[in-house]
């Protein structure tokens, strides 16, 4: 479906920022860290008696002993210091709820997007820093980004993926209404063939998307019959991360039949989220090609089956117990993982306790700490955040004891700290 046309109209804005003053002063402003401990998230190591020095919304030294003079210093006493927690599989303009299915033909975009606002606070509150959405609607996720990049609303940075892409009638279309209601276009992400694949990663990345999401498969919360089945074309999936590359852009998979994930790893996509059905094949296939998974595995204990429609909740029986041996198997057979909780299926500030999962399934406590700090600033292709370290972004956040010898100490965060602004403490 093509769009029209309008004539480009350029303007020229030579505003100077009111808060310039301000800004200056917090670009030079020093802030002193004092904690027990800091994880070092990429050896293991606890450091004791961590001081790090903040300066602007940057980390400038993280052994410093002596305080600066005129900085500013924050004791925070008995904690471990960890770099901000980046969440890879988020849709913060939505919640499940009974009756949510109705909502996309009642809210406005305004709507949609004042409940991002809500939600992800409660996700800046619970130490996730970064966030990368994967399917929003109405280029609400592209907005939340710009205000939170503004500092007009306390957020964690937004990797917005706009609308997520999907064939006509699959898991990433709005199914149920009668022709007229909710049609898609490349614009709202429904492609068929690969022209039009083309030009949905096209008008995504026009509109603002830094990442692209395709639904290579069938899907749980979805109308259609199969949970698994392979819905993009292995031709059209190519096309998209094609295009993808060209413009410097990675490739998100849903997908949770084998073929599906199969095809979706071939085509380069750099990671599957759920891989809900993976075999050995796709197994060996995904640590050939360094491609991540993305478990959103908490969800499998916690989604609320009760207020999903018939249809809905047998798909979600049959396939959940599935999902969580698969993990186990890819944790056990060395796939990379990146955290990613779906949080919209489960409320945004229950992410944090995918932490937890991923121990019950077989990570490390380091290990899962590894996928929602170091390997998700990999997969994001964010190399400025993701560790303590001199250069990198004042992403901090604080939690009670040793997160390594007691992983639910993430879902206490005291202390949260953003570009070197204080959130919580
Ligand atoms: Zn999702």
């Amino acid at each position: 479906m093509r769009l029209l046309r309008k004539a480009a109209v350029v303007f020229a804005c030579v505003a100077v920022p009111a808060s310039q003053a301000d800004s200056q002063a917090f670009s030079d402003s020093v802030t002193v860290i004092r904690a027990a401990r800091m994880l070092d998230v990429s050896t293991g190591n606890m450091v004791q008696n961590a001081v790090i020095t903040v300066t602007g919304d940057r980390i400038t030294s993280v052994t410093g002993s002596t305080v600066p003079a005129g900085a500013r210093v924050i004791d925070l006493g008995n904690v471990t210091l960890l770099p901000g927690l980046i969440d890879a599989h988020t849709h913060v303009t939505s919640n499940l709820e009974a009756g949510s299915y109705v909502r996309p033909a009642r809210e406005t975009d305004a709507d949609v997007t004042v409940r991002g606002v809500r939600n992800l606070r409660l996700m800046l509150q619970s130490g996730f820093t970064t966030v990368r959405d994967v399917g929003s609607t109405g280029f609400a996720d592209v907005a939340l980004m710009r205000a939170s990049d503004a500092g007009w609303i306390d957020a964690p940075r937004i990797i917005p993926a706009g609308h997520s892409l999907g064939i006509t009638g699959g898991h990433c279309d709005h199914t149920g209404w009668k022709p007229g209601v909710l049609e898609g276009s490349t614009v709202t992400g429904i492609a068929d063939g690969p022209d039009e694949a083309v030009e949905a990663v096209r008008q995504q990345l026009k509109y603002g998307a830094k990442v692209i999401k395709i639904c290579a498969t069938a899907g749980v919360l979805s109308f259609e019959e199969s949970v698994g089945a392979q819905q993009f074309s292995d031709e059209e999936m190519r096309a998209i991360v094609e295009e993808a590359a060209r413009h410097g852009v990675k490739v998100a998979a849903h997908a949770h039949g084998t073929q599906g994930i199969i095809a979706a790893v071939r085509a380069g996509v750099a990671s599957i989220e759920h891989g809900s059905m993976l075999d050995d094949e796709a197994i060996s296939l995904m640590r050939q090609r360094g491609t991540y998974l993305v478990p959103t595995t908490y969800l499998a204990d916690s989604i609320d089956l009760r207020i999903l429609p018939p249809l809905l909740r047998s798909k979600a029986e049959s396939i959940l117990p599935i999902a969580r041996a698969n993990v186990t198997r890819a944790i056990r057979a060395g796939v990379k993982i990146a955290f990613g909780t779906d949080a919209a299926v489960i409320p945004h500030e229950h992410a944090i306790r995918e932490f937890k999962t991923l121990v019950d399934r077989g990570m490390t406590p380091l290990g899962a700490i590894q996928a929602g700090t170091i390997n998700a600033a990999d997969l994001l292709g964010t190399a400025d955040r993701g560790r303590l370290a001199p250069g990198l972004l004042a992403d901090i956040v604080a939690v009670p004891g040793n997160p390594l010898s007691d992983i639910r100490a993430l879902e206490r965060a005291t202390f949260v700290m953003k570009g070197g602004r204080v959130y919580k403490q």
